[in-house]
């Protein structure tokens, strides 16, 4: 293995560095951290991404994932060498952002008012596990199998769990999965038992069952997979990626995110970033977050809904305003709810992440009500594809923005549709009220 990667804390005024083989989530002052690397990919690995659309039998090839293996090489193999692949590199048989990119719905850009060609969704639901999680699994995994773990834990809203339990069972090693007690799809929870995940019910919600998994994690020897992992971040980095090879490598104006712990919006941004840096993209595109109504951390932040905007302000965010937003939290006694449990989160865990993603590409963050997702994720099925209430913020996002004129008409927009439908009443209610805008009741 070649030494041409490391862990650095993203406080540029702490700035301290560790080997990839480090095995915290966080700095010795309790930073989050990046995965950086010292070589810059020629563009030319665009036509071996392309290439290797036909796979020629290496699941390598077919991951949506590891097929851009040179842009996440943290483990430094030879990737062309298919034994070092094979060796050290975790897949679920190359089915991990197979069957992602992006498509064109002709209902959900007439509902959100643009033309059909400037508007692309990409769905992440068709992933083995059923959302976008699994594209960071396969890479927290290879690390966590990287430095010998045995076994893997994370907090969850559920699509973590499933996905984190179908990667440990592949595996073969262990699975400890915190959820919020009674708070998550019955569709998540049934999967991570499915794995044969160790599900702990923790009595609240999730950002008490992150806080109490992180603190199990290093008490008993875990490997955290939630996304303040560095490496999750990595792999989702290809969410981005097959969009942008999709359209030719030529950024769209948006890309657009439903936004919970804000591993997504960290991931996009670490990928325009670097994209940018090596020359392979000649504009950044905005990136556009958003929240529920009910779970609006970033949003009153960034927005100054609560006191000044904050602001990544070039490493330096004011991070004694993000505790006095806590304490009002805590003070008040506000709890984050929306039905979207999978953005049901009052403390995003790379906020600040977030922070540097929206500065980057001067993004946006808006929020949207539990009826609009309903709305968002319903016109999705009128296109024949299937996502999740969460996914729908999307959808309803991109609809305000543009009815804001933040989205102009004729700007490119890419929406990332995050899961698929594991809640299955969810659509059946919504059907079933005809006051609701796409509801087909039942007739008898
Ligand atoms: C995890 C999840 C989210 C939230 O993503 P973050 O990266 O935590 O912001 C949104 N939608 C779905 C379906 C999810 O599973």
């Amino acid at each position: 293995m070649q030494d041409g990667a490391h862990l650095k804390c993203i406080d540029p005024r702490c700035g301290s560095e560790y080997p990839i083989s480090y095995a915290n989530v966080q700095c010795a002052r309790g930073h989050l951290l990046d995965v950086t690397y010292k070589t810059r990919p020629p563009s030319s690995l665009k036509e071996t991404f392309y290439k290797r659309r036909n796979s020629e039998g290496s699941i390598f090839n077919e991951s949506g994932v590891w097929r851009f293996r040179e842009l996440l090489n943290f483990v430094q193999i030879d990737t062309t060498d298919i034994d070092q692949c094979s060796k050290y590199l975790v897949s679920l048989d190359g089915a991990e952002g197979r069957q992602s990119k992006p498509y064109q719905m002709s209902k959900v850009a007439e509902f959100v008012g643009i033309s059909s060609d400037n508007l692309w969704l990409q769905p992440e639901g068709y992933n083995p596990s059923g959302s976008f999680k699994d594209n960071g699994m396969a890479t927290a995994v290879t690390h966590a199998k990287l430095i010998g773990a045995k076994k893997i834990v994370c907090a969850s809203t559920g699509n973590t769990s499933a996905s984190a339990g179908m990667f440990a069972a592949n595996e073969g090693i262990k699975c400890d999965v915190y959820i919020p007690s009674g708070q998550i799809a019955p569709g998540k929870l049934s999967q991570a038992y499915q794995f044969g995940a160790q599900i702990i019910e923790v009595d609240g919600n999730f950002d008490d069952a992150l806080k109490q998994s992180l603190q199990d994690a290093q008490n008993h020897k875990g490997y955290t997979v939630n996304s303040v992992n560095p490496f999750r971040i990595e792999g989702q980095k290809t969410i981005p990626f097959r969009a942008l090879e999709y359209l030719n490598w030529e950024a769209p104006d948006w890309i657009v995110y439903p936004g919970g712990a804000l591993g997504n919006t960290t991931s996009c941004g670490k990928a325009l970033m670097e994209l940018y840096e090596w020359g392979w993209i000649k504009k950044i595109p905005k990136i556009a977050v958003i929240n529920s109504v009910g779970a609006s951390t970033l949003s009153d932040l960034y927005n100054g809904k609560f006191e000044d905007k904050l602001r990544w302000n070039n490493g330096n965010p004011d991070t004694e305003l993000v505790s006095r937003y806590y304490d009002h939290l805590d003070e008040a006694g506000l709890r984050p709810k929306t039905k979207a449990t999978a953005i049901q989160i009052g403390r995003p865990a790379n906020l600040l992440k977030g922070l540097r993603a929206l500065e980057f590409t001067d993004g946006v963050v808006t929020t949207v009500t539990d009826s609009e997702m309903l709305d968002g994720m319903s016109v999705v099925g009128l296109n024949g594809f299937d996502c999740e209430m969460a996914s729908g913020a999307t959808v309803v996002g991109i609809k305000k923005l543009i009815n804001q004129e933040i989205i102009k008409k004729d700007d490119t927009v890419v929406g990332i549709l995050t899961g698929r439908q594991k809640d299955a009443m969810i659509p059946v209610d919504y059907h079933r009220d005809s006051e609701n805008r796409f509801a087909k009741p039942p007739r008898n």
